[in-house]
């Protein structure tokens, strides 16, 4: 398996279909109305109103009959269960950490983490901000801040490795607040905010000598490092011939530990871990964790959940379910490219991006283009995507002002084993079909926003302006202002 053979389409399913969910069609109407009745958030929406669900790959993963096998061989016994021992195995044959902690999902660890490594007042660089990952940071008293290259930013820029740290960024904070106020890096893989893009091995080289010389740990997010190694071996020179789970190895050797959202890479609909190489530290998140998740042994999750994921391990390293999965989102990816629609480039690992701000260059950023965008699609199709913008990045907790981020994206993240090519043929021809008739869109007002991760629950009416409605509350005005040509 190489680019060239991957190019020409043999990213063909490496499995065959034994049960199916069947989907409800819903009218325009019908979808207007569920979109005003969500507050135009497409996480308010509900799953019985929407037909190809891409809001995330979270935990919406199809698992094989084996996992399902797996669950009915779950020792539920409320301390040392069998299926906890077969993960830990698993973690340490393939990630390669000594010591591992369960936990209920990715936010889990991040908490008993942050609790345990920052203190008040410290510094938490990291290659671009992930939401529940930097709130926790903040939640224990320290302040992140970004160090990723800052092609990252540029959603047109086709750097291959747009994950990689910048060391000169992450340099000069060490120089400016001291070793010791940064209790480690953050890494993460295929970078999620920044659309997916990995990190490179010989970045990560760089990365774990300068840590050592300045003793800061460096702590992975390994949600999605399986998917990065995949793209280390697709175009890094000397790894064409490594398999994912050699690659995957070496990255972890070069990292102290990590968190992990099983939810993702690891084809399971619950759980997460928290896993490092240190005792003193094991010891700390083992005792941490009973008293925010649950024994030890479990951590939140029940014995066959851990079953399934130890399975899912296994099959996730598999070269040709990563071909499988990377091929399936680069296929819509590139039928957007050939239409000419603005995505981030190069397209990522578990999502197309669309760049809103150049999709509706009209709507001003605390209009939330993005926002916008996700509903139109939503009305469109009955396709459900995410908002990775305006609304995502929250407020400066010092200035109390939106932070305007540079990428205003709209995520069409594809779960993993669960939808078909021609699912993506209609998602395609659903985004060209917004896409034509985007002048004709106006943005949104934000009318409830929570205190965190305003994201997940804020609620949104259209914005009336000038240049025709905008809005879907209306659906008669609505009409007029469509007269966009084909
Ligand atoms: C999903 C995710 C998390 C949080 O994990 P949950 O399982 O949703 O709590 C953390 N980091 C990244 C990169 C993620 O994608």
């Amino acid at each position: 398996m190489n680019a060239e053979h991957h190019e020409h389409h043999a990213w063909a399913e490496p499995y065959k279909i034994k049960m199916v969910e069947l989907l409800r069609m819903t009218t325009r109407e019908e979808r207007q109305r569920a979109i005003r009745e969500a507050g135009y958030n497409t996480f308010l929406l509900r799953s019985e109103d929407v037909y190809i669900d891409l809001l995330t790959d979270s935990g919406t993963s199809a698992m094989s009959d084996r996992q399902w096998a797996g669950l009915m061989l779950g020792d539920e016994a409320y301390s040392g269960s069998r299926n906890f021992y077969n993960l830990q195995d698993a973690v340490r044959e393939f990630y390669g950490y000594r010591y591992l902690v369960p936990t209920h999902q990715g936010r889990g660890a991040e908490h008993l983490m942050s609790k345990i490594m920052i203190r008040p007042g410290d510094y938490v660089p990291g290659n671009m901000y992930f939401t529940t990952t930097r709130l926790h940071q903040e939640l224990a008293g320290g302040a992140f801040v970004d160090v990723i290259v800052d092609e990252a930013h540029h959603p047109a820029s086709t750097h291959p490795f747009k994950g990689n740290v910048d060391l000169g960024k992450l340099d000069a904070l060490v120089r400016e607040v001291g070793a010791e106020h940064v209790p480690y890096i953050s890494l993460e893989g295929c970078v999620n905010m920044a659309g997916g893009q990995p990190f490179s091995m010989a970045n990560l080289r760089e990365l774990n000598a300068y840590c050592r010389e300045h003793g800061i740990p460096i702590m992975l997010d390994a949600t999605r490092t399986i998917e990065n190694a995949w793209f280390i071996r697709q175009r890094e020179p000397g790894y064409a011939d490594k398999s994912i789970s050699e690659i995957l190895r070496e990255i972890c050797d070069l990292t102290d530990g990590c968190t992990m959202s099983s939810k993702k890479d690891l084809l399971v609909n619950i759980g997460g871990f928290f896993a490092c190489n240190d005792e003193q530290l094991f010891l700390k998140a083992q005792n941490m964790v009973v008293v925010y998740e649950g024994l030890h042994t479990y951590g939140g999750m029940a014995g066959r959940d851990m079953e399934a994921m130890a399975i899912g391990i296994h099959e996730a390293v598999m070269e040709d379910h990563q071909s499988a999965r990377i091929g399936q989102v680069h296929y819509l990816g590139r039928k957007l490219l050939d239409a000419g629609i603005p995505i981030v480039k190069p397209i990522g690992s578990h999502a197309v991006f669309l760049d809103a701000r150049s999709f509706l260059p009209h709507v001003d950023q605390d209009l939330f283009p993005a926002q916008t965008l996700a509903a139109e699609l939503y009305i469109e199709a009955g396709i459900r995507s995410m908002e990775r913008g305006n609304v995502s990045a929250g407020r400066d907790p010092q200035t109390g002002q939106n932070r305007h981020p540079k990428l205003e994206l709209v995520r069409l993240t594809l779960p993993r084993r669960v939808y078909t090519q021609a699912h993506m043929d209609v998602v395609a021809e659903a985004v060209i079909d917004v896409y034509k008739r985007r002048e004709t869109i106006g943005g949104l007002n934000m009318v409830y926003e929570p205190e965190y991760l305003r994201f997940f629950q804020a609620r949104f009416t259209p914005h009336e302006t000038s240049r025709g409605s905008g809005s879907h509350n209306d659906s008669h005005k609505r009409a007029e202002a469509t007269p966009v040509p084909a």
